[in-house]
């Protein structure tokens, strides 16, 4: 962390107010860090007011469910951001209106935003940053059952159940200290598979919709017309990046989702850094899985274009 721990501990124990935010579309590090956080501070620091905000994260509400809080909650509140790199992501813009802002990430290339940046790509997942912190400082932080078990289903997100590449040395000692509460990690296993989205269903879409150009980038159109049919609305479509990566042998898999005038796109790779072309179109994220948005389908074409220039190189 460029920030140093001690430096989070500090900003918690001298406000009274503490509102945890993440970014829109939220996957299971984003609100597990931040539900994980929220329980850790109200079991940690019972006298200070502790809430987590953000749109509803339907499938994830079975990890902790968000808090309607008034806007004068925010006068001298700490805001912590958690795994969102950049500001116009935030869920809830209102945390500009606290005093003190913290960002806690691991995403490389993000905005450099807030009183104090804790940013270490080094890290799988914010679970793990955060794992790491609350085990750093046991005076300081008491961890509920609830908690590890949000950590525990964060980490298990952010790596793909520890098999993507992402977990490390680190991340296996945090989970086994994760592993001592007695929270049940099969119920977590079959909770995530559950909210997960059945693939299969989306198998022959894949098979005749999606298209492979020669240098091994798989993508997959999905217009406003085609989720009209599909009877989807955008973010329900989003896992079918999954259905292209199982479905459609390639190096690197591209999903285009239009939604309100623009174009998602989100990208997966074996192993060729897609970073660096999310970022070139506006967005970011981690070397083999990133995004953006898109103004036109041309922008579409060029990220293809880009991506397979990439790998010839
Ligand atoms: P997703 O495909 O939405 O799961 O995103 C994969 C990674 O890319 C995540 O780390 C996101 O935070 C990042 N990402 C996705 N879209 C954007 C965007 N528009 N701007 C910046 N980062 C993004």
């Amino acid at each position: 962390m460029n920030c140093i721990k001690s430096d989070i501990l500090q900003a918690i124990a001298t406000h009274p107010t503490i509102i945890i935010h993440r970014h829109i579309h939220p996957d299971f590090d984003a609100v597990c860090s931040q539900i994980a956080l929220k329980k850790t501070l109200q079991q940690s620091f019972p006298e200070k007011n502790i809430f987590a905000v953000g749109c509803d994260a339907e499938n994830l509400e079975w990890i902790g469910s968000m808090d309607v809080i008034q806007d004068h909650e925010y006068r001298d509140a700490l805001v912590i951001v958690c795994d969102t790199a950049e500001m116009k992501r935030i869920s809830d813009q209102r945390f500009q209106l606290g005093a003190t802002l913290v960002k806690i990430d691991h995403h490389s290339d993000g905005e450099n935003y807030g009183d104090l940046t804790c940013v270490d790509p080094s890290y799988s997942s914010v679970c793990e940053m955060l794992a790491d912190l609350f085990f750093s400082y046991p005076e300081s932080f008491n961890l509920t059952i609830e908690a590890a078990a949000a950590l525990y289903a964060g980490i298990m997100g952010d790596t793909g159940m520890l098999k993507n590449g992402m977990a490390g040395e680190r991340t296996m000692r945090v989970v086994s200290q994760i592993k001592k509460f007695s929270f049940k990690p099969e119920r977590i296993h079959r909770l995530m598979k559950k909210n997960g989205t059945d693939l299969s269903k989306w198998k022959q879409l894949v098979a005749y919709r999606a298209q492979v150009t020669e240098q091994g980038i798989a993508s997959l159109r999905v217009t406003k017309e085609m989720l009209e049919n599909l009877g989807l609305d955008s973010y329900e479509a989003a896992p079918l990046i999954h259905a292209l990566v199982a479905y459609k042998p390639a190096r690197i898999w591209v999903l285009f989702i239009e939604e309100d005038g623009k174009i998602r796109v989100r990208i997966r790779s074996k192993t060729a850094p897609v970073n660096e072309i999310a970022k070139k179109f506006g967005g970011g994220g981690h070397k083999l899985a990133a995004g953006a948005l898109l103004s036109s389908w041309e922008e579409a074409d060029q990220v293809v274009e880009d991506l397979g220039e990439k790998r010839m190189r």
